[in-house]
């Protein structure tokens, strides 16, 4: 097992890998940012070394420097987390290098899969479905004829794209050139590849997601789905699983899918296919996510396998011990990302507690929000035996939740978790927007 390993992260992801290296024996070294200079993750670790300014393109997303700790801090290897450089094959191959083994798939697999339109060829090529849509278009003209076959409206997607970045929504023809050049600048400048392809809008989809895991040895496992169709702006709010319209039948088929994948992409590690689901049970493969997700904690609840510690193992070509017929997926939970939507100090701070319930996150008392990174203050997670037990958990517990000194989304959440749409679990991807127009004012 490696002796010491790098977290080359920062909030609550870092926590959440720094205590499940404790609870393995294993060393860690946090890396900071001049800002994260008094972070959790920082006090936390056992060692901790600052890699740069504040901006994560001098900090977190600067390789050398990451590399350079790991090497003077005698790390074997760099957990990434998600987000930064996780899905960066860049960097994968970089301490592959340097002799430091990178928690996660292989470089290789990582340009492949980290490549949408890549992943959708080699999906279509396995009998996977995909969205109905193109390969990577050179202009906004060639856009126009190749939409004459797919039909409005459609969207426009960066094959670099993620976290909701470099895509667009185009209704009809005369707003397709905007809207190509607009999502291809956006990837250009995210990602450093503008490069785009269209895919059909299919409305009145959910969000439904399989996790994978893989190993060294050929062995993959499914764990089962998540529905992360509550979102924003194409960003995740509230996570639950299992999927409540989920049927044995079509939860098979999809399981089916990503393994198969899985496979055909060589994948080891922790990933996530993502899909679309029609009302009518068919199901569109969209992206695979080649990284920890944000909203694994709700598979770990209902499975009881900590993801984490089996990347390490994974990474550490340790083979799952697990087989799939012993995966036993009991009760139900739901995430909420709490999101900061201002910067501030945080001058008094309430985590609620409770048998199941836990707030994942790196806030302390009186530590600054700041600007330079993403907004998510942490994720509070519930598990009970059934649904409706669950959303009472999530409801007592956001109003227990006390943040102050900066503005948050607990109160949508509120309002979300109260909805009539969300108990009864009829919701699309695009049903958050309507909750919380409609949620406003009236029935609180
Ligand atoms: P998930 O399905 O896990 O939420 P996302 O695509 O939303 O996946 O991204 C995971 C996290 O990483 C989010 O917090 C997102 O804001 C962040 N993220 C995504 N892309 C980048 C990037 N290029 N740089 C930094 N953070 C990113
Ligand atoms: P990212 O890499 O930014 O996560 P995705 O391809 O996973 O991008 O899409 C993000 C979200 O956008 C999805 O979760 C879904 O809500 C929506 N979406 C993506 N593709 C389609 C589509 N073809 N039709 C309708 N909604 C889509
Ligand atoms: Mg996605």
């Amino acid at each position: 097992m490696f002796s010491k390993i790098l977290v080359a992260n920062r909030g609550e992801v870092a926590v959440r890998i720094i205590r499940a290296c404790r609870e393995m024996g294993i060393e860690t070294v946090a890396v900071y940012s001049e800002a994260d200079r008094n972070s959790l993750p920082a006090a936390l670790a056992d060692e901790r070394i600052c890699i740069g300014a504040s901006p994560a393109a001098e900090s977190y997303l600067n390789q050398k420097n990451i590399i350079s700790a790991a090497l003077a801090m005698g790390a074997n290897a760099i957990h990434p987390g998600y987000g930064f450089l996780s899905e960066n094959a860049e960097f994968a191959a970089l301490c592959e290098e340097n002799g430091i083994t990178f928690i996660g798939p292989d470089s290789k697999v990582l340009e492949a899969m980290g490549d949408k339109d890549h992943s959708r060829q080699l999906m279509k090529e396995i009998g996977v479905p995909v969205v109905p849509g193109t390969e990577i278009l050179k202009d906004a003209a060639e856009a126009k004829e190749r939409a004459k076959e797919i039909g409005y409206p459609l969207l426009i997607k960066a094959t670099a794209g993620g976290g909701g970045k470099g895509i667009r929504v185009v209704w009809k023809e005369d707003e397709l050139e905007n809207a190509f050049y607009a999502a291809s600048r956006e990837a250009e400048s995210a990602f450093s590849n503008g490069d785009v392809f269209l895919e059909k809008y299919l409305t009145s989809v959910r969000h439904v997601e399989m996790q994978v895991l893989a190993d060294c040895f050929g062995n993959i496992l499914c764990l089962g789905e998540r529905d992360c169709s509550l979102q924003l702006n194409k960003q995740k709010v509230l996570e639950e699983t299992l999927c409540p319209v989920m049927t044995e039948e079509i939860r098979q088929q999809m399981m089916d899918a990503a393994v198969k994948a899985a496979k055909a992409a060589e994948y080891t590690n922790a990933g996530t296919v993502e899909f679309l689901l029609a009302p009518d049970g068919q199901f569109y493969f969209i992206e695979m996510n080649t990284r920890l997700q944000v909203e694994h904690p709700i598979t770990e609840e209902i499975s009881g396998i900590d993801i984490v510690k089996w990347q390490i193992r994974i990474a550490c070509r340790i083979p799952l011990d697990i087989r799939q017929e012993n995966i036993h997926l009991h009760g139900h939970s739901i995430e909420c990302r709490i999101n900061a939507r201002s910067t501030g100090i945080v001058d008094f701070l309430h985590i609620p507690g409770g048998a199941r319930v836990h707030f994942d996150t790196a806030l302390v008392q009186d530590c600054e929000i700041v600007p330079y990174y993403d907004s998510m203050l942490g994720k509070l997670i519930v598990y009970a035996q059934d649904r409706e037990e669950a959303i009472r958990k999530m409801e007592a517990a956001l109003c227990e939740m006390v943040i102050q000194g900066v503005e948050t989304n607990i109160e949508d959440q509120l309002r979300l978790v109260r909805s009539k749409a969300f108990f009864k679990g009829e919701y699309d991807t695009l049903a958050l927007q309507n909750i919380l127009e409609e949620g406003r004012g009236i029935n609180e």
